[in-house]
């Protein structure tokens, strides 16, 4: 029976985050076709402990390609190593994460393998009756959700976005088998050469890494106004989100915009002020832990979804807060 795979993310030997949401991700489309999920994960030195998490977060299988060669992500050596796996052991669905190296290896490898691929998919699913993997996506800049689909060739291939699923519970008990693939030394490919790994600056990455975010919206009125999230999210130790309304209007700038044609976040608290809750909007927050909405509108679609829902004006309410959050920092 064709497994279902996922590629998973390693950095200097420990399995990144995402593995762990596409693992959630494959379970359910491998429990559905009842077959075995596999994990492909490729690197250098990857510590043992991490392959066996990753079978406790939902793996059945991991084909694990150790070299240092592989100790940091190219396209070209990668792609080499995957097709060579996939023609090998042939699974019937791969996903990857809608990374950088996500969305840089897969329609590299897709080509090669003369698969199809749909990428930034926001739900998978299995049709009924074909077993066809359902890939859906938002298309025509966000207005529609489009369900796509790859009758005719195999694997089926699609990059999920990051933070869009929460990966399972572990399971301790869980058992899986290992596979060290050998590196084959014809997988190099000497045209690149990694030299050094600088860091992503952090405005690119730190709302989708944050624990806490506070983000505006069009409810804060003016760019001077903004401030207060600002203040509020600084008090907190929190990162900057804002609405594309906020953003449009040069509030805040595109990399803390929340939502569909934004950001997707996952952080343990979302505090959203002076924001409606467009669809657009809670797509970008669906994984988030706990959201506090601050709304004058007792009819705002956030407030109804928040689960702390604070009806009132935001100028009122997120001074006291702050005076508040100092005087409990004093005592
Ligand atoms: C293709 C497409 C993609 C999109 N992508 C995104 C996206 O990624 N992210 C996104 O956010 N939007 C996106 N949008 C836009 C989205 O549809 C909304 O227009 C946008 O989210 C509205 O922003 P807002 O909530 O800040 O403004 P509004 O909807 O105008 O809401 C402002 C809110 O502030 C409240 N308010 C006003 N004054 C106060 C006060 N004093 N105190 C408290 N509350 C107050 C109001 O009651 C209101 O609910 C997209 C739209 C399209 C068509």
């Amino acid at each position: 029976m064709h497994e279902v795979w996922i590629i998973a993310e390693v950095l200097e030997g420990k399995v990144k985050d995402v593995s762990f949401e596409l693992l959630s991700r494959g379970r359910a489309l491998s429990d559905t076709l009842h077959v075995r999920l596999g994990t492909v994960v490729l690197g250098h030195h990857i510590e043992p402990a991490e392959l066996q998490k990753l079978i406790r977060y939902g793996s059945d299988v991991v084909y694990a390609v150790e070299d240092k060669r592989l100790v940091s992500f190219t396209c070209e050596r990668y792609a080499k190593v995957l097709g060579h796996l996939l023609t090998e052991y042939t699974p019937q669905i791969v996903i990857a994460g809608a990374t950088t190296m996500g969305r840089t290896l897969m329609p590299y490898v897709a080509v090669k393998a003369h698969a199809g691929l749909t990428a930034d998919c926001t739900e998978l699913d299995i049709e009924e009756g074909t077993e066809n993997l359902l890939q859906t996506r938002p298309a025509i800049g966000g207005n529609i959700m489009a369900t796509i689909k790859t009758p005719h060739h195999r694997p089926q291939m699609a990059t999920v976005r990051p933070r869009s699923a929460r990966p399972l519970a572990p399971d301790q008990k869980r058992k899986g088998t290992v596979v060290q693939v050998a590196f084959d030394p014809a997988w190099d490919d000497k045209r690149v050469e990694v030299l050094g790994l600088r860091k992503p600056d952090d405005e690119q990455t730190s709302i989708e890494e944050a624990d806490v975010v506070v983000s505006g919206g069009r409810g804060l009125k003016k760019r001077d106004n903004f401030v207060i999230v600002e203040e509020l999210a600084k008090q907190l130790g929190a990162q900057v989100g804002a609405s594309r309304d906020a953003v449009d209007r040069g509030w805040a700038r595109y990399p803390h915009q929340v939502g569909l044609s934004g950001k997707t976040i996952s952080p343990r608290l979302y505090l959203a002020l002076g924001i409606s809750g467009a669809v657009q909007h809670l797509a970008g927050i669906k994984t988030a832990g706990c959201i506090v909405a601050i709304n004058s509108d007792e009819g705002a679609n956030l407030l109804n979804i928040a689960d702390f829902a604070i009806v009132g004006d935001l100028f009122v309410i997120v001074p006291e807060i702050m005076r508040r959050l100092g005087q409990r920092s004093k005592s």
